[in-house]
């Protein structure tokens, strides 16, 4: 477990400036295909983890971004949960590159958005204990950390991502889609 690494990680490490870059919507084909596992330590890579960051950062209201949500094809995200009300243990800024669920429970159904998916939401079960392994983009050191509530939500959503899967895809049914009604 190294909970705390993950907690003191950000994006300064990485020593490149990030780009604002455009987010992809469905049904583009990259939103809906597995992800090519990455080599953390790459320059390309270190770069797109600038990248996801800046770009999480200039939209309202973003908690995470995957990188086939801004075009790349690759398994990784970065998430950021700091400010939302429903969040309880948070590990503040951070990018996880070939990131898997290893232990999941207590599942729990709540409203979901995605910035790929913007006029709808849907209500998705998911596991409110989460731990997660992954990789630190720029070291590629393996870390390993637990967590709950709505960082736990968005670590699912994220890995989703990578998994070629969107919320979408969670809902029980077309009962429990609905129009996104605010717009900021
Ligand atoms: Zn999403």
């Amino acid at each position: 477990m190294n909970s705390e690494r993950v907690a003191a990680w950000t994006e300064a490490e990485l020593g490149v400036e990030g780009r604002v870059l455009d987010v992809v919507r469905a049904p583009d084909g990259v939103l809906s295909a597995r992800g090519a596992d990455v080599d953390p330590t790459s320059a390309d890579i270190v770069q797109l983890a600038a990248d996801l960051v800046a770009t999480m950062r200039v939209s309202p209201g973003c908690v995470g971004l995957a990188a086939n949500q801004v075009g790349v094809g690759v398994r990784m995200f970065c998430v950021d949960v700091v400010e939302h009300p429903k969040t309880r243990t948070q590990h503040g800024t951070f990018v996880l590159c070939n990131a898997e669920v290893v232990e999941s429970s207590r599942n729990e159904r709540a409203r979901e958005g995605c910035m790929s998916v913007p006029d709808l939401t849907g209500d998705v079960k998911r596991a409110a204990r989460l731990t997660v392994r992954g990789e630190l983009p720029g070291t590629g050191e393996k870390v390993e950390f637990s967590t709950d509530a709505f960082e736990a939500r968005a670590l699912q959503h994220e890995i989703d991502h990578t998994d070629g899967l969107l919320f979408l895809d969670r809902v029980a049914g077309a009962h429990a889609i609905y129009p996104r009604q605010t717009y900021l």
